[in-house]
């Protein structure tokens, strides 16, 4: 069976309300998109807004950028499944800031991935090098610990995305050659951890300086099914025109 392709929009720590409310009605007017799962991550604060302002758009899904994998506690500042659940279906984990700023590991995200399943929240698994990695030769050991908590009891709906870090908002994406070949090691180091048939059917995203003039030659690479995009998910007509390229891929 065709994977059905995701165009995701991470709005990271951006937007205020009016501008977010603003965004999410442009998106909401966005009519036939194809064969496209549409995903739109704003900061938590503005969940309620973005959810209410896309009127539930049957192509559109709400997600978090991050969620605690407690269902409720004493975890100051930080948002559980629960609570996101209210107003997303989708959730983002692992992205390389998260990574990096907030030292998130392996532990702390498999514990996540649990949580996801246990709320019915489709996850986005970020993975990718960072510049120094790949320089070393160390990309797929990279890649392969941190697919590592990945195994049978996996989330049947998981979505990786390869971000490689040194392409992620500097404007200089991954040539659609190398996002092929590391999608393509992915895929068959999926197969090794979830099986081959869930490997083929698993979604696995490009993200990295993606913007309306790229995205078409990425998703159109046999092993990537779409892009998580940062810095052009902020303006309506760039990520819809990335959709509409993804959904036409
Ligand atoms: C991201 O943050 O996931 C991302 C891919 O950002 P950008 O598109 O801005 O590189």
């Amino acid at each position: 069976m065709p994977r059905r392709p995701v165009s995701a929009a991470n709005w990271k720590m951006n937007l205020g309300g009016a501008e977010a409310i603003r965004l999410s009605e442009s998106l909401a007017e966005l009519e036939n998109p194809g064969e496209v799962d549409v995903v739109i991550a704003p900061s938590p604060s503005l969940l309620p807004a973005v959810a209410a302002a896309l009127g539930g758009h049957p192509a559109i899904r709400v997600a978090g950028q991050n969620m605690h994998h407690a269902d409720s506690g004493a975890f100051t500042g930080e948002t559980s499944p629960l609570q996101l659940a209210e107003f997303a279906q989708w959730v983002i984990l692992g992205h390389s800031e998260r990574r990096q700023y907030f030292c998130e590991d392996e532990t702390a995200l498999q514990a996540k991935l649990d949580a996801a399943e246990r709320h019915g929240l489709t996850p986005i698994l970020c993975v990718g090098e960072t510049q120094t990695e790949r320089d070393e030769g160390r990309t797929e050991a990279v890649l392969n610990r941190q697919l590592s908590i990945l195994g049978p009891d996996s989330p049947d709906d998981l979505v990786i995305a390869y971000e490689p870090v040194w392409a992620i908002g500097s404007g200089e994406p991954a040539t659609t050659e190398t996002a092929q070949e590391v999608a393509g090691s992915i895929r068959a180091k999926l197969a090794s951890l979830i099986g081959a048939e869930r490997a083929e059917s698993t979604r696995i995203l490009y993200g990295g300086s993606v913007k309306p003039g790229n995205v078409g030659a990425f998703a159109a690479q046999p092993d990537v099914d779409g892009a998580l995009v940062g810095g052009a998910s902020l303006e309506a007509d760039s990520f819809i025109a990335i959709t509409r390229a993804i959904a036409g891929a």
